[in-house]
């Protein structure tokens, strides 16, 4: 069993709400930083200072925050009403049980039994407005003894290994952070490695670009959990990454070109140590790539994933073989990282 991954998957952190992750993620790796501190808005910074062949300054960025739900009120039966944090399909959310507020209460998003349902209602989605979350409470008044709005709501799914791949909720981005925790783990790098745990991704790459500025890096490595659609209908023979393929490169996406030469870099990596990888299809999504790239004056930066399959719901699959590539495939991409790779002047 994969400790770090089933504690970090199972930790709760919606964006905004990111404190618990973040202490866990700091007790994970004080003992193999050198120092480390938390900006004002959570993004958890820390310095492993490089053994001194190189002047360098790296950043390796992993996004803590999950997508989950924000209370916005009550209705007179008890129930709550909630607002989404980060992309949803309003399908993936009727019936499903959630971890409330700080207390993590639990509660249920209530959905109208099919034995109830007309053949219409059920040959139409229900939208996230109509639906609430029953925590068990008979009125407005006892709802709101129990829970604040503002507060998060998070989806409840135990980490599991089924072989080779594993199962848990967040591995969107938890897979990242496990692995950014192993590569601080390992022996210093021979320039000052910053590992930023950013928050706030998932509702607008709203961290990293912070968390870049006050780095001040000369080149950015971003760690990922990106959406596999491997298991496709018939009709739709065009699967993006899969699962067992290896870590996925991104060239292009909504928001960002990766910079040529450090992908090209990270290729020739892999392909020196045997390396398995696949290139994501240029599409929508996106990465801090999009924010990091842009501070300061431009800064090189690509991004490594894990692909998962069902993003964004509450149980994400992930194979481990592609998870332990991804700390491979990153950790040798950062020890042969001179200032002649990252340089650009043509
Ligand atoms: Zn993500």
């Amino acid at each position: 069993m994969n400790e770090l991954l089933k504690n970090l998957t199972e930790a709760v952190g919606v964006s905004g709400a990111e404190k618990e992750v973040r202490l866990l993620i700091r007790d994970l790796i004080a003992d193999y930083v050198d120092e480390w501190r938390v900006d004002s808005m959570g993004n958890l910074i820390a310095l492993k200072k490089g053994a001194g062949a190189s002047d360098i300054r790296v950043m390796v960025d992993a996004h803590m925050d999950e997508v989950g739900l924000i209370v916005s009120g009550y209705d007179g039966n008890g129930t709550l009403k909630f607002s989404g944090i980060g992309g949803f399909d309003d399908r993936s959310l009727l019936g499903k049980v959630v971890q409330v507020g700080p207390k993590k209460l639990t509660g249920v998003i209530g959905a109208r039994p099919i034995h109830l349902s007309t053949a219409s209602q059920r040959n139409t989605v229900t939208k996230m407005k109509d639906m609430r979350i029953d925590i068990g409470v008979k009125d407005k008044d006892a709802a709101s003894g129990k829970v604040k709005i503002g507060e998060r709501a998070a989806f409840v799914t135990e980490y599991e290994e089924l072989g080779v791949t594993a199962v848990a909720k967040a591995f969107d981005n938890r897979a990242g952070c496990a692995a950014l925790v192993e590569l601080l783990r390992a022996r210093p790098y021979p320039f000052d490695l910053y590992a930023a745990f950013t928050v706030q991704e998932e509702v607008g790459l709203r961290g990293a670009g912070a968390a870049a500025y006050s780095i001040k890096p000369d080149a950015a490595l971003i760690l990922e959990c990106t959406p596999a659609y491997d298991l496709p209908n018939k009709e739709d023979a065009s699967p993006n990454v899969a699962l067992g393929a290896g870590p996925s490169l991104y060239v292009m996406d909504s928001g960002a070109f990766q910079s040529p030469q450090l992908v090209s870099h990270i290729m020739k990596t892999a392909d020196a140590h045997n390396i398995p990888y696949q290139i994501r299809k240029p599409g929508g999504g996106g990465t801090n790539t999009a924010v990091i790239q842009r501070v300061r004056g431009a800064i090189p930066a690509a991004t490594i994933a894990v692909p998962g399959r069902y993003a964004h719901t509450p149980a994400m699959m992930i194979n481990l073989n592609d998870y332990a590539n991804v700390v491979k495939l990153a950790e040798a991409t950062l020890r042969n990282l001179t200032k002649e790779v990252i340089r650009r002047d043509t």
